[in-house]
């Protein structure tokens, strides 16, 4: 979801954007007003997690995807990185990072179906190692890092795309920090990546110009076409957190009530059952089910129904899944356990 509100501030301004007679869609990137509109978004960007100066910001393309190449391709110095294996995507950061020097797996939960996240005493950590890669939030399983790994002088790469700006977070406790667009911030097609300055400038120059962070850096997003529209989505929904919540603290205060309402109504359900461990569950993504795949589907089915979408698990774990993102507000995640009780009462 994004807020109705973004959705139409950007309908309000789809044919002409603060009197420029033009759509963002048709301005040229080199523009006066685009330039002014990708400063203020970083600007708020900046504002809103509290991003200190000797970190870059980069508005890139290539989805999460592309970051489990350029990650190691930029970072990895001397050719050694550790990774924590704690869900689907982690997994396949690592895989990619593999055609770029040696991974060593740092912990892993594959074990327990990913239903827990490591925790900092089972690290095998090396602290020589170019940087410590984790998934902070495993959008399938339904499990997020409560806990900023410690890692000495060794910078900590975090993949936040399902749970960016949903929280506080210090950034200088990171080296590297990447999320696609599209859960937290806005439409597919933007990637947002946040990089100490000092860990730049180490890329094989034979490896593809859009890989290279610090020439994307040094050329501000800009050294071909970016994603523009869509980064201007991401200034709108930045405005939001910013004016309308009132700041990811309040953001935070809210996605604890929303998950509190869903996980409570769960752990006392006869029917449906959490899957992922309780110390570790996620504010963003949910996943439970009931034990029988039939009934599953029903739900599913039912809930669809209601015109609640996009309620069955991802295919690798089935079940169900609730993405309770940022936007979703409070009476979303009522109509569904109002729906939950309904549907445990017809057929326990
Ligand atoms: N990391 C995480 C945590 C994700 O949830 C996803 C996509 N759901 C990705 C990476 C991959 O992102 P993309 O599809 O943008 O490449």
């Amino acid at each position: 979801m994004l807020p109705l509100s973004v959705l139409e501030r950007a309908a309000s301004e789809m044919t002409n954007y603060q009197r420029s007679g033009m759509s963002v869609m048709e301005m040229s990137h080199r523009s006066k007003v685009y330039d002014n509109l990708i400063n203020n978004v970083e600007a708020s960007l900046r504002r809103s997690i509290g991003i200190p100066d000797n970190y870059k910001v980069m508005f890139l393309q290539g989805g999460g995807t592309q970051q489990f190449s350029s990650v190691p391709a930029n970072l990895m110095k001397t050719g050694k990185a550790d990774y924590a294996l704690s869900g689907y995507f982690s997994t396949k950061a690592a895989q990619e990072a593999e055609k770029f020097g040696k991974v060593s797996i740092a912990a892993s939960s594959k074990e327990d179906k990913f239903t827990y996240v490591p925790q900092q005493d089972q690290l095998e950590l090396d602290p020589t190692a170019d940087y410590f890669y984790i998934c902070s939030n495993n959008t399938i399983y339904g499990t997020e890092w409560k806990y900023v790994p410690n890692t000495g002088n060794v910078p900590v790469v975090a993949d936040m795309s399902s749970n960016i700006l949903s929280k506080p977070i210090n950034v200088s406790d990171y080296g590297l920090i990447f999320a696609g667009a599209q859960k937290n911030m806005g439409p597919a097609g933007v990637t947002l990546v946040i990089v100490r300055d000092d860990l730049l400038g180490n890329i094989d120059p034979k490896m593809p110009v859009l890989m290279d962070y610090k020439l994307m850096a040094d050329k501000n997003s800009m050294y071909n076409t970016p994603p523009t529209y869509g980064i201007y989505i991401l200034g709108l929904v930045y405005d939001w957190i910013e004016n309308t919540i009132g700041g990811v603290a309040e953001m935070e205060k809210h996605n604890i009530k929303k998950a509190s309402i869903l996980y409570d109504y769960l752990d006392n359900s006869k029917l449906f059952a959490p899957t992922a461990d309780k110390r570790d569950r996620s504010m963003m993504n949910a996943t439970f089910r009931t034990g029988n795949d039939e009934l599953d589907a029903k739900f599913v089915k039912g809930a669809a129904d209601l015109g609640m979408s996009n309620l069955k698990g991802h295919r690798v774990v089935g079940g169900m899944r609730a993405s309770i993102y940022n936007a979703m507000p409070i009476e979303g995640i009522e109509k569904l356990v109002s729906y939950m009780e309904k549907f445990e009462k017809e057929n326990r």
